[in-house]
């Protein structure tokens, strides 16, 4: 089937010169989908508002890169980039260049109003946030749910609290059940997942972990914890046995596992981040009734949507992809749409620290989302009236369901 670029319909307030008119099927979704508030089931929280933001800073903010060369000279030569340029540059009524939009918001007298003023209009309806992102200057919990007006929830970061747990456990079993025990607590006060950063710390080919190079690895971590230096969880034999039995508990507590697939920072190895390596959560009997939520999966969104269209219990979404990949965003979806039920694709930003990335994330992925189905209309897989309730199922329903969260 012939396949042209899905075309976007350009916000209204930025001032798009290279987009063409939207097709009505687009165009049509949108309006929609208006006055849907998103679930955005995976985001992080955002800096205090004392922060500056510089020219690097906006750079940061849409790449996953930390080298300063590339910072420096092309993370600016990105498409993302110069889309949220141009969509701040219609926000905040500017001229559409780098320095255009860093004047213009640091002339915006109150950075708290400008902050809830962005989120507002990214269209969220409640933020389910992993705090164990972001860096020192990020709100805490409980500054953030008192300066943000949007409704939150949290998912637990499973290695940050295990972590916690070392120093005062003498082995790796007694530290598994500490595990098991904050997990049940974090649930029980609220928390409503829980998200695991393995791909970055031990990649995600899940085999049997070896128990005595686990042991070996938890006596040479827990005297580090000791003399009181900060530890880094690391390495395939704890960081899987932790994800193993962090599985088995979130099925035992209901509440969905989010697990970082594919794509991020070049701390983690590609390679070891697709996630058909996760099979055995999928079969073993010891997992059964578990939700697991892949996260990003770019560019393994394909394998991610076979993963969801024939396990009863794996989700996705294209977090991150988009607004990262920009067009190629697009036609991730389009193609996770492929295998994918849309009852199990998710809705989220993966946004970070500044209240540009919400906006601009939000924004790309709705219409990401109506340029993947709006092509499936205009090509005839899907009516008009499917596409609209696919859209309303990723946007919000899913994440409802799986979630159970209240409407
Ligand atoms: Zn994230």
């Amino acid at each position: 089937m012939q396949r042209s670029p899905a075309r976007i319909r350009p916000s209204s307030s930025a001032s798009t010169p290279t987009s063409s008119s939207p097709d009505s099927a687009v165009a049509g979704l949108l309006d929609e989908w208006a006055d849907l508030p998103a679930v955005d089931h995976h985001c992080h929280p955002l800096l205090r508002m004392s922060t500056r933001v510089e020219r690097a800073d906006l750079r940061r903010a849409f790449t996953e890169a930390v080298d300063p060369e590339v910072i420096g000279e092309h993370s600016q030569q990105t498409v993302v980039y110069r889309a949220a340029l141009r969509r701040l540059a219609g926000e905040l009524n500017c001229e559409a260049t780098e320095e255009g939009v860093l004047r213009a918001r640091a002339a915006e007298a109150d950075p708290l109003a400008y902050a809830n003023r962005l989120l507002r209009k990214s269209g969220t309806g409640l933020m389910i946030l992993d705090h164990g992102f972001s860096g020192g200057e990020a709100m805490s919990a409980a500054e953030h749910s008192v300066a943000i007006d949007i409704p939150q929830r949290e998912v637990v970061r499973l290695e940050t609290m295990a972590q916690t747990a070392v120093a005062s456990c003498a082995n790796v079993v007694e530290w598994l059940m500490a595990v098991r025990e904050l997990l049940m607590n974090a649930v029980n006060g609220g928390a409503v997942g829980v998200k695991t950063i393995a791909a970055y710390r031990a990649g995600l080919q899940l085999r049997e972990p070896d128990r005595s190079r686990a042991e070996a690895d938890y006596t040479g971590l827990r005297a580090r914890a000791a003399d009181g230096e900060s530890i880094r969880l690391e390495g395939e034999p704890l960081c899987h046995l932790l994800l193993l039995e962090a599985a088995q508990a979130a099925g035992e507590l209901g509440v969905p596992l989010q697990i970082h697939c594919g794509f991020g920072d070049p701390d983690e190895d590609l390679a070891l981040t697709n996630p058909l390596g996760l099979r055995r959560l999928f079969v073993e009997p010891r997992f059964d009734g578990l939700k697991v939520v892949l996260l990003h999966c770019y560019p393994f969104h394909r394998e991610a949507a076979y993963l969801a269209s024939v396990f009863p219990g794996v989700y996705m979404d294209l977090s991150l992809a988009i607004p990262m990949a920009a067009h190629d965003g697009v036609r991730a979806l389009e193609e996770a749409l492929g295998l994918c039920p849309t009852s199990k694709l998710l809705y989220a930003t993966d946004a970070t620290r500044f209240p540009e990335v919400y906006l601009v994330a939000a924004a790309l992925h709705r219409e990401a989302l109506a340029g993947a189905l709006g092509q499936l209309v205009n090509t005839g897989w899907l009516m008009q009236s499917e596409a609209v309730e696919a859209g309303r199922q990723v946007l919000s329903g899913n994440a409802r369901r799986i979630y159970e969260l209240p409407e």
